[in-house]
């Protein structure tokens, strides 16, 4: 797995960029993935070539589109660590903040944290993202970055993701290249919700054969007061 990581590394470019020993721990916190992953359901990738390639290089592959030395972070949805745990391994100044509603991920990753050498200062929450935007002190507005893979549709993602971006930040949505409609349809969504498209990305992800696609939406404006909804508003009337 190391092997893999580091050539697609070097192939994205982003060698000397990295830290010495990223694709070590990332090929570490791959293998803890995957033995967790026999007890546990983390993913559904069960190769480590897989791992390497469809989980850690395909977020490692954001660092050519955002920079994010010293920002501060929330990963929303964040299952098993992604893109989260591979961007503060690639980028130790990140601060940053895991999310999920699901407790059981959580509690592992904050095992991988403690096992993982050099790997501090992340902070994991338990919680769902419209409840923590609304009511979690110190959440609304406040991140320079808010990422999410696999979470929602662009339009409730939106939603669930913009509330926690400070004015001038940016929410990184990351999708497939089959995203045109979605993006579209999300139109209204992302400017009710203060932000604006800034910027969309295809890349490919190493020795796949795979593109995927990194929507970047900027937050222009603060979130209007009475954003988020609650979760069954958001399903059943999505912006
Ligand atoms: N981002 C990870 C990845 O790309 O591998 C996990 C994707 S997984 C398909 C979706 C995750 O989002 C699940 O772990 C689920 O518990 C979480 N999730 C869904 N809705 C959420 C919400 N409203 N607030 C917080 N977490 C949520």
């Amino acid at each position: 797995m190391e092997q893999i990581i580091s050539a697609g590394l070097e192939e994205l470019g982003l060698t000397g960029r990295v830290p010495k020993d990223a694709p070590a721990q990332l090929t570490q916190y791959g293998q803890m993935l995957l033995k967790k992953n026999q007890v546990m359901n983390l993913t559904a990738i069960r190769d480590p070539e897989g791992v390497a390639r469809l989980h850690m290089l395909d977020c490692a592959a954001l660092l050519n589109f955002c920079d994010f030395e010293g920002k501060t972070l929330i990963d929303v949805g964040t299952g098993a660590g992604f893109p989260g745990m591979v961007l503060k391994i690639l980028v130790p100044s990140l601060k940053i903040t895991l999310l999920d509603s699901l407790s059981k991920r959580l509690d592992w990753l904050t095992e991988v944290c403690e096992d993982l050498d050099g790997v501090d200062s992340i902070t994991t929450f338990h919680g769902r993202a419209e409840e923590f935007a609304l009511e979690k002190e110190g959440f609304r507005d406040s991140f320079d970055l808010v990422t999410a893979r696999a979470v929602a549709d662009l339009r409730v993602l939106c939603e669930l993701c913009l509330p926690f971006v400070k004015a001038g930040g940016s929410f990184l949505a990351m999708k497939s290249t089959g995203s045109g409609q979605e993006l579209e349809e999300a139109a209204h969504a992302i400017k009710l919700l203060g932000g604006r498209v800034q910027a969309v990305h295809d890349y490919p992800i190493p020795g796949t054969g795979v593109t995927h696609r990194l929507i970047i939406i900027q937050k222009t404006a603060p979130t209007l007061k009475g954003y988020p909804r609650r979760w069954a508003k958001i399903q059943k009337d999505p912006l």
